[in-house]
């Protein structure tokens, strides 16, 4: 291609209009192809020896470890099954620190001795793979004479296919460790926050006279994302190196006529959303709902839930997914959490809840009182675990993307509080206000409104969107994650905070048992103790509004406004008792954490302003330039055929605003770079404030400039694809 600038502008509004739906020819339904890409239990019980299937089954649902001695034919089943369906190589499918997967395949195909080729795959390939570790981010965990990593299969996270334009692949979904056995990646701190949520759950659950083998933390997340077409992409160095534009006025139509939210689906992005359901359900992962979402250009898509490992992976796979249909569509997928300013960001809304091994949703109010006090229990365990350690919820979701959502007035802001509805509130009320002395059981269940927790929980009509953690019927919704975000940080954030949190209550409700004697008094006390403890972390009413900030700081509540100060949480004394007394991380995998992450947002903003001052030099301040040339002869041709000189005087104005403009973009470009100059340290958090206290705003100034520009210069010497081309002509 080689349009650029202005002509290029021309071209893609060319392109995008020609543009017609792509069709896939499709005529199968959904259930007779769902997971046809995955190595499913209906495969393992068609391929293995039944003692070997049952054997298997059993370490996926408990995460009990893989019996060595079924390996050898557990990887010939699978070997079959991939060369049966067209793989030609196998790869471990892992997810490393950057945030994406990660994969490296090999071949099916070995030559033996005699030069004759055959197809192997041992048990050690299934089970590990050695791939070099060095390139990933270990934030200095690793040093390079011990560069070595391994990816250990989860056997939990269905092995899967993946099809490529010329063969295709075996994943095998993995953890990647280091030699010395420290997490290299997102997956293995995940699994271990879900063991430990399981061992303390039990834990409760045994007081309720319950025995379930093991505890599952559910979750479903909502996928928020933009799509435009690929021809603007394309001319929009921005987008292509930072995920999101740096420059562009707004639109005239924005998003004020609130016409897009839930409206009827284009035929071009229709078309796109039902080739990615294809994809998706061959892969098995359970696609639900897509919609338009609020912003012009923004949609959503949401899976049913599965358990959070599984969910995860599937996730990941969403994402990659989403981006590679987009292609096929000549369109380009965008998942920044801030794509464009002015209009609505996006999120991922993790939908999270905790089931047993029987089935039971520990947090769905249930159809007997004693259900409902289990359910209350786990409520104000899940309240008390991210009330103790909203700190580290509001880390585990820091990244330079989220900043510009989190706080802005269309998403919950960096304070973290709970929503729990205006029937639930009345209950936890009642029960703290409640004397117990001298009333019976049951009429306390039944006064304090416990019979009827399944009616009101349900009850949904007071929803509250701007809450950043909210209760909406049978499970809690995390609202603060970031689009772009792997779903396992927050999660094993959240499993290790509530995890401790039920173990703490484990230990006080037996207490309490045996000091009042009767189990649902002692429930109900112990519940009461619970709703006053963490009563500073309830809000119902509006999180996007001034008051909540002032009324949030009297509560003590933290307000950890940007991702450096986010970050630093992971570095406090609280941050090493949680997740080392969890085992969720090590000491060290802890300080790895706090430094790559701090690495990456510090990398982000750093790319951001080279990209930006590109830009202003090379596309925005030629055409101003172009712009302005053109008004000065204007003028001259004015001044030479001698016209009164009011007249030339009002065209003189003209120049002297785009001189002003001028001069004001280029003192704004040399106040960023003095910015970054001084932003430079050896500290990773100094380095990251300033970043985003100092240079952030410098970038913000300079793109108002260049903004004010783009309104000014003529349309036709614009370089770049406007707001209202990019948003609406796809
Ligand atoms: P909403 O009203 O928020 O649209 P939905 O019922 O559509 O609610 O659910 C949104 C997401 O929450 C879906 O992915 C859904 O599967 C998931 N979800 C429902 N129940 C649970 C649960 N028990 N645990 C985790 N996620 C759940
Ligand atoms: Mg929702």
């Amino acid at each position: 291609m080689s349009v650029s600038g202005t002509q290029g502008r021309l071209w893609a509004v060319g392109e995008v209009t020609k543009r017609t739906p792509r069709t896939i020819a499709n005529g199968h339904k959904a259930s007779e192809y769902f997971a046809c890409n995955t190595f499913s239990p209906r495969v393992m019980a068609e391929k293995l020896p039944k003692d070997i299937y049952k054997s298997l089954l059993k370490t996926i649902h408990t995460g009990h470890k893989l019996d060595q001695g079924i390996a050898a034919s557990v990887a010939h089943a699978i070997k079959e099954w991939a060369i049966e369906n067209g793989c030609t190589h196998f790869c471990h499918w892992f997810q490393p620190n950057t945030g994406i997967t990660a994969e490296k395949h090999d071949s099916f195909l070995t030559v033996d001795g005699d030069g004759k080729a055959i197809e192997r795959f041992s048990a050690s390939q299934l089970v590990q793979s050695e791939p070099d570790a060095s390139s990933f981010p270990s934030g200095g965990m690793r040093a390079t004479f011990e560069a070595r990593g391994y990816t250990i299969w989860d056997p939990s996270s269905p092995i899967f296919i993946q099809e490529g334009p010329n063969g295709k692949t075996l994943c095998i979904p993995s953890a990647f460790i280091s030699y010395h056995g420290q997490a290299l990646d997102k997956k293995t701190p995940l699994l271990r926050s879900v063991e430990y949520l399981s061992q303390n759950a039990l834990k409760v659950l045994k007081l309720f006279g319950k025995s379930p083998t093991h505890i599952e933390a559910t979750l479903g997340p909502e996928q928020e994302y933009f799509l435009i077409d690929e021809a603007f992409y394309a001319l929009r160095p921005d987008l292509q190196a930072c995920g999101r534009t740096l420059l562009g006025a707004p639109s005239p139509k924005g998003q004020q006529l609130e016409d897009q939210y839930f409206g009827s689906i284009k035929s071009r992005v229709l078309a796109y959303m039902q080739e990615v359901e294809h994809e998706c359900f061959k892969l098995g992962i359970p696609v639900k709902t897509r919609h338009n979402e609020v912003a012009p250009s923004q949609f959503e898509l949401a899976p049913v839930f599965e358990m959070v490992g599984v969910a995860t992976d599937h996730n990941q796979l969403t994402m990659e997914i989403l981006r590679q249909v987009a292609k096929r569509h000549n369109l380009a997928f965008l998942i920044h959490e801030k794509p464009f300013a002015g209009i609505n960001g996006s999120g991922k809304h993790n939908n999270w809840s905790m089931a047993t091994s029987d089935g039971e949703n520990l947090l769905e109010p249930g159809a007997t009182p004693v259900d409902n006090l289990q359910f209350l229990v786990f409520l104000v365990a899940t309240m008390s675990g991210v009330f103790k350690h909203s700190r580290l919820l509001r880390a585990a979701i820091a990244s330079s993307g989220n900043d510009h959502r989190l706080g802005a007035n269309e998403a919950p802001p960096a304070i973290i509080s709970v929503f729990l509805g205006e029937a639930l509130t009345k209950v936890l009320d009642a029960i703290e206000a409640n004397d117990l002395k001298g009333a019976t059981t049951e009429n306390q269940v039944i006064s304090l409104g416990i019979s009827k927790l399944p009616e009101i929980a349900k009850d949904n009509t007071d929803r509250n969107r701007t809450s950043p953690f909210a209760f909406t019927g049978n499970k809690f919704e995390f609202r603060a994650v970031g689009s772009s975000a792997s779903t396992a940080t927050p999660m094993a954030t959240l499993n290790a905070a509530v995890g401790e949190a039920l173990g703490e209550v484990a230990v006080r409700l037996e207490e309490k048992i045996k000091k009042v004697g009767d189990f649902n008094k002692a429930v109900i006390e112990l519940v009461r103790e619970y709703a006053k403890e963490t009563k500073a972390i309830r809000f119902e009413g509006n999180n996007y509004s001034d008051e909540w900030v002032v009324e949030a700081e009297k509560r003590g509540l933290p307000n950890l406004r940007k991702t450096p100060e986010a970050l630093a949480q992971l570095a406090t004394d609280e941050a090493h008792k949680l997740f080392t007394s969890c085992g969720v991380y090590s000491d060290d995998e802890l300080e790895a954490r706090y430094h790559l992450e701090m690495e990456r947002y510090i990398k982000d903003i750093e790319i951001e302003v080279a990209c930006l001052s590109e830009m202003i030099s090379t596309m925005i301040l030629p055409a101003a330039y172009k712009h302005q040339a053109n008004l000065v002869a204007a003028v001259s041709n004015l001044k030479a055929v001698g016209v009164d000189s009011g007249l030339v005087a009002s065209q003189v104005a003209d120049v002297e605003k785009v001189a002003g403009l001028i001069a004001g973009l280029k003192s704004a470009l040399a106040a960023l770079h003095t910015a970054a100059e001084k932003a430079e340290s050896d500290d990773l958090l100094k380095k990251a404030k300033a970043l985003a206290y100092e240079v952030a705003p410098a970038m913000e100034a300079l793109r108002a400039v260049s903004d004010s520009l783009e309104v000014v210069v003529e349309d036709s010497l614009w370089p770049l694809p406007k707001y209202r081309e990019i948003l609406f002509l796809s």
